[in-house]
């Protein structure tokens, strides 16, 4: 079963080649292809077979996949009933549909920010139901709280084939309980998700919030579970405490299992997952570029992945080395293209509240040390975020000289480097002005 977001990139990619390609052509080659799954920037599609696969490649691979760039995502093919795919491990013997199959224990990189969740999941393989009921994994986005909860499937799963795993994401199980309700059928979900389930794996829990209706039959669903000493392991953007309209009885009972969290990648395990991608496909990245995109890179793994495929993907179509400086132009454009165009008013705006400044302070030539500081960070992150030059920036921020900015640039970086809290400060505030 293809996700949602797969159909609908898949779409794009068919709308847009479609006036370059034959209609007889693009219904007997291109319509029998269907998305997979999407997993970063890549886009998985199913083909039906080899000499379906020969015809594609040749004929149509290229302009595929540029327009597929242009969206940002690198096409995988995986020919129907193989797995020649190195990015798809082989079929494990108890597969099940909801769950990634690359998503295990093994390449979960463990550094200082996730290894609490990891140990805690691990707990869970060891004494399912039994230890820590419920777990609660919570952290931003693109972390790995979906990583590891299909981790805990898919291992339980191997260890005891014939366990009865559900996997739901709030929106899902929304879903099934408006449509339940519409035909009379509440009976029906509750026998398939608490009767014949020994581990249920719920996503995205802090969906729930404010729909009243759905929350009833989660917590006759989760009563049920525990009672009967079912595993159940939850993830969350919040911790339980600021799941603000959260049923009481239900945020009770999380806080009363394992409530652990997931922090941003630090600089360490930025740098581990690279390296650790970069030798398991033999890619050529030095430890330069490696280190630069670790340091550029902050907010999540996901994007932290998708920096590096993107990168891949750009170098291998315009058959360049992947140097120092196409590293750094690559991700620019990303993050001027791709993330939502973040003006410096804004920035300055998010920053002088955020220490409770006025923007004129930021933009003035005052050397009060609060300013100053204040200014630095937005400095950063307008370097960052928008695509003004130093000199630019130097005009906006009291016509200081693109030397001054360097400097001050310099500065932050190291800072962040040895301050942790620093790090997490410049995260939070990246992330809110993204929104
Ligand atoms: P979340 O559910 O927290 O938004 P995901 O689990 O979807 O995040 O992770 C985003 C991507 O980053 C996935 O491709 C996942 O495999 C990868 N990832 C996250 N953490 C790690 C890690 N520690 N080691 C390896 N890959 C990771
Ligand atoms: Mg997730």
């Amino acid at each position: 079963m293809s996700s949602p977001f797969s159909r609908k990139i898949w779409d794009e990619i068919v709308k847009a080649i479609s006036p370059n390609i034959p209609p007889q052509d693009l219904e007997l080659w291109i319509r029998p292809l269907s998305p997979i799954r999407s997993e970063g920037d890549n886009l998985f599609l199913r083909i039906p077979n080899e000499l379906h696969a020969g015809i594609v490649k040749e004929r149509y691979e290229e302009l595929l996949q540029s327009t597929a760039l242009s969206l940002g995502q690198k096409l995988q093919f995986v020919v129907d009933g193989k797995s020649s795919e190195k990015t798809l491990p082989p079929p494990t013997a108890f597969h099940h549909p909801d769950l990634n199959p690359d998503y295990v224990f093994s390449n979960f990189i463990v550094g200082s920010t996730n290894q609490f969740a990891y140990s805690a999941s691990l707990e869970v393989i060891k004494s399912a139901g039994k230890k820590y009921n419920p777990l609660f994994l919570y952290g931003g986005v693109g972390t790995g709280k979906t990583h590891l909860l299909h981790a805990i499937g898919n291992e339980l799963l191997r260890q005891h084939p014939r366990y009865r795993v559900i996997y739901l994401t709030s929106d899902q199980f929304t879903q099934a309980v408006v449509h339940a309700v519409r035909f009379d059928k509440l009976s029906e979900i509750y026998d398939r998700y608490a009767r014949h389930c020994d581990l249920l794996l719920f996503e995205d829990i802090q969906l729930l919030k404010g729909r009243k209706r759905t929350q009833m039959e989660f917590i006759r669903i989760f009563n049920t579970l525990f009672e009967r000493n079912k595993q159940i392991v939850l993830t969350s953007d919040n911790p339980p405490g600021e799941l603000g309209e959260l049923d009481g009885r239900l945020r009770d009972r999380f806080e009363s299992g394992l409530v652990v969290d997931i922090q941003p990648p630090d600089f360490d395990l930025r740098l581990k997952i690279l390296t650790h991608k970069i030798r398991k496909e033999g890619l050529e990245i030095s430890e330069e570029v490696s280190d630069y995109l670790a340091r550029a890179v902050t907010t999540s793994v996901r994007e932290l992945e998708g920096s590096l495929n993107r990168l891949l993907a750009r170098a291998r179509f315009e058959g360049r080395k992947v140097t120092l400086e196409f590293a750094r132009s690559v991700l620019k454009e990303y993050q001027r293209s791709v993330l939502p165009q973040i003006s410096v008013g804004k920035i300055i705006k998010v920053v002088a509240e955020y220490y409770h400044l006025k923007p004129e302070d930021l933009r003035s030539s005052s050397r009060r040390h609060d300013v100053a500081y204040a200014r630095q960070i937005a400095i950063y992150l307008a370097r960052k975020l928008t695509s003004l030059s130093l000199s630019a920036l130097g005009q906006e921020f009291g016509n200081r000289d693109h030397t001054t900015i360097l400097h001050g640039l310099k500065k932050v970086e190291k800072k962040m480097k040895e301050n942790r809290d620093f790090e997490l400060l410049l995260i939070s505030l990246e992330r809110s002005l993204r929104r």
